[in-house]
């Protein structure tokens, strides 16, 4: 049987704190959302959608009396909006957040929660490279998989009601440890925006005019350099060192790919790209499958 929060506070309306109120609201889940940012614009936009039921911009005034409270602000603004708002939380309050790195925020989060305030972590693994309630949508979760991670400040029922937020939104939830979580998705999103965002910086610096031939392979290399900068400086920070061996990881493999592209026979060169695609569909196949 899926949570109903009678009152809701969405700190952070936007691509994702907004999708979730959406889906919520639709799925009967949500009550009264209260949503909060910094600049009204969006705020009103939430509203006119019917994302939110209202809006203030300050994070104490809208957590009163709510029964769970979402941080989707970038995480590194997420411990100091709960500094912010930590005296009108009500003991027994649930907290989640939806950042997209694990460890940092249940270090900087835990710390600054009042007593019988309870916190779980949970990242839904889907978005987009649009930022604001502009491109939220009800199904934006929808397939997806969503990682929680419990740390030390929840119980078995908090744990039981954000899986089941999240289940009733169309996600697959797995639980994992915040570092086991943060190592995997250095990998699989944070190093393709590195590489998005160095691509289009290489392109820019060395045959800009090329620019004009660029095709569909080039588009998706770097569609995700669209993504905000803001969010993107608090992921790369909060999770530098994952990040750090994974570029390096990654770095001797292009430069096997070059060498063997250089020195190699274009026998050679072949198989090196046969197991290449080999990997790429066992890679497509795991996406898909249960866990
Ligand atoms: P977003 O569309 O830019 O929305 C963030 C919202 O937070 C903005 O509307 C902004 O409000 C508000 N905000 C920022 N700092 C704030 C502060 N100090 N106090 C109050 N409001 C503040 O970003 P997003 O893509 O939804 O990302 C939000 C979180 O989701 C991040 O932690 C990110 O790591 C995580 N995440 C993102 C994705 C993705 O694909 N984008 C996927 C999964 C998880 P204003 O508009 O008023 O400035």
């Amino acid at each position: 049987m899926p949570p109903r929060f009678e009152r809701v506070a969405v700190i952070g309306v936007g691509l994702i704190g907004g999708s979730l109120a959406l889906a919520a609201r639709t799925a009967g889940l949500f009550g009264h959302v209260v949503g909060v940012g910094r600049s009204l614009t969006n705020l009103e936009e939430a509203l006119r959608r019917q994302v939110i039921d209202s809006y203030t911009l300050d994070p104490q005034a809208a957590v009163a009396n709510v029964d769970l409270v979402v941080l989707s602000v970038p995480v590194r603004a997420m411990a100091p909006v709960v500094a912010q708002c930590r005296n009108a939380l009500a003991p027994g309050a649930l907290v989640t957040d939806v950042g997209s790195v694990k460890r940092y925020v249940l270090d900087t989060v835990e710390p600054v929660l009042p007593a019988g305030v309870r916190f779980v972590g949970a990242h839904p693994i889907a978005g987009t490279e649009t930022s604001g309630v502009a491109g939220a949508t009800a199904d934006l979760f929808r397939g997806r998989r969503c990682v929680i991670t419990p740390g030390t400040r929840c119980d078995t029922e908090a744990v039981l009601q954000v899986r089941a937020l999240w289940e009733a939104v169309g996600m697959e939830v797995v639980e994992m440890s915040p570092d086991r979580h943060d190592s995997a998705l250095a990998w699989v999103s944070h190093l393709p925006h590195v590489l998005a965002f160095a691509a289009t910086r290489a392109l820019e610096r060395h045959l800009p005019e090329a620019a004009g031939l660029a095709g569909p392979s080039f588009a998706s290399l770097t569609r995700v350099a669209a993504s905000s900068a803001e969010t993107w400086v608090d992921i790369f920070v909060a999770n530098r060192s994952a990040i750090a061996r994974t570029v390096e990881d990654f770095l001797a493999t292009l430069e096997e790919l070059r060498h063997t592209i250089c020195q190699a026979t274009p026998e050679e060169l072949r198989a090196w790209l046969e197991e290449s695609r080999g990997a790429h569909q066992r890679q497509l196949r795991a996406s898909k499958e249960k866990s």
